[in-house]
């Protein structure tokens, strides 16, 4: 292999172009992102960017030096157009075409948006330039509105409060969050918010962003001054149309994290099948996108011992004082036992139960090596009977 290239200069590409280095790959490696950063971290964007603890300065994933030592072919600012699977050419929105014999796809997702125009006054969070722009409009006392309570609603919410703005918060299913971490849980964020003098309303469906505010879909008006609409994402699988890779809800990946034979898809974009759990997932967290970008690259250099890729997929989430955890496969989970603290102090552990299996783990306000035996128990596949039976009186 003489020619790699990896599409899409974030977390997941990084981290590939960094493994083929390292595992000793010597040939071309053309990174091509449509953004004009060098790559940055994106999870500080809601968080200590937003909350002005951070410049952007602090954002990059990699010093300048750093980067210039991988020998990269860096192509920022422009997007890639097209893909010729037979001809092996990436197409570029400049013209250029580049020829590959080892593709990477990590292209991310973009936000989802609602219909209607509201200017300026209307943002969604995705980039540090949208970062940045929600950042200048939180000022004391202006109005915002979140329109979705999921983690990053629910974070730039919390942000937004620790910096005097009056918050609303918009969610169409009666508990936040409940088919990811279950009906408990969600009620105990929900509170979180309510303690933080959020207006938490639930069960409310947005149709558009109005002038002055959103319209909900029974007309009604909430006024705003600036509105953050997360309501989740697309991945950016467009200018792999009519290429003849598989493209759903993102770009379809076998065990291997493979989408064509020398095309593997990683990171955000990546629905692959995943063996530990024995289905597909497309995983939305920053830990995956380094892992599976390491994991590609791997399977890249050795096509005669690729290994599936399997994580125990993991996230956190920073929200008002405490930092929440997960391991595992939380979304259909059938039972959630709490084995350690309690809910009402925001302090505990709760385990998920998937069949007769431990499925997952999710911790709020403990410390990481509390959750180590039950990232093993899921990575085990642990029966549930054995790992949470005994903890649990009976009838608890
Ligand atoms: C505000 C925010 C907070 C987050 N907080 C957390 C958190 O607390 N915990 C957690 O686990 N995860 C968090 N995440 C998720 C995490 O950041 C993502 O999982 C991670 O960034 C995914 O990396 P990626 O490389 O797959 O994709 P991305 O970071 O989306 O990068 C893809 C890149 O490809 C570019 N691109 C797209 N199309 C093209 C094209 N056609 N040509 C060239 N380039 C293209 C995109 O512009 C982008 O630069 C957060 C995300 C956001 C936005």
């Amino acid at each position: 292999m003489k020619q790699v290239v990896v599409v899409g200069a974030s977390a997941a590409g990084l981290a590939a172009a960094e493994t083929l280095r390292r595992e000793g790959y010597e040939g071309t490696i053309t990174l091509i992102g449509d953004e004009p950063y060098h790559p940055y971290d994106r999870p500080p964007l809601s968080k200590q960017i937003l909350g002005r603890q951070w410049e952007a300065d602090r954002v990059p994933l990699r010093a300048p030096a750093d980067l210039d030592g991988l020998g990269l072919d860096l192509r920022l600012g422009t997007a890639a157009t097209g893909l010729d699977l037979a001809g092996r050419t990436v197409a570029l929105a400049d013209g250029a075409r580049v020829p590959y014999d080892g593709l990477v796809i990590a292209t991310g997702v973009r936000p989802r948006r609602l219909p209607g125009d509201g200017g300026e006054r209307a943002h969604v969070l995705r980039t540090l330039d949208d970062a940045l722009a929600l950042r200048d409009r939180l000022v004391p006392g202006r109005r915002l509105v979140v329109v979705g309570a999921g983690f990053l609603g629910a974070e730039a919410a919390a942000v937004a409060r620790g910096l005097g703005v009056e918050v609303t918060l918009l969610e169409p299913t009666p508990v936040p969050l409940a088919p990811a971490v279950g009906e408990r849980v969600g009620r105990m964020l929900a509170e979180a918010h309510h303690d933080h003098g959020v207006d938490l309303r639930t069960g409310v469906t947005v149709a558009e962003v109005a002038d002055g505010g959103v319209r909900l879909a029974d007309g009604t008006l909430v006024e705003a001054d600036e509105v953050l609409v997360a309501i989740g994402s697309v991945p950016n699988t467009d200018w792999l149309e009519g290429s003849g890779l598989t493209l759903g809800n993102g770009l379809e990946c076998d065990e291997y994290s493979a989408a064509a034979p020398g095309v593997y898809g990683a990171g955000d974009v990546a629905r692959w099948h995943n063996p530990l759990f024995g289905t597909a997932m497309r995983i939305e967290h920053r830990t995956n996108a380094t892992e599976q970008g390491m994991a590609v690259a791997r399977n890249l250099l050795r096509p005669d011992a690729r290994k599936p890729f399997a994580p125990v997929p993991y996230f956190w989430s920073d929200q008002y004082d405490f930092r929440i955890q997960a391991y595992g496969l939380l979304r259909g989970h059938e039972e959630v036992t709490v084995v350690e603290g309690a809910l009402e102090e925001r302090k505990f552990l709760a385990v998920y139960r998937s069949g007769d299996r431990v499925a997952g783990v999710l911790a709020v306000g403990m410390p990481p090596k509390a959750l180590r035996t039950w990232r093993q128990a899921v990575a085990t596949r642990a029966a549930w009977r054995d790992a949470v039976g005994e903890l649990v009186p009976e009838g608890a």
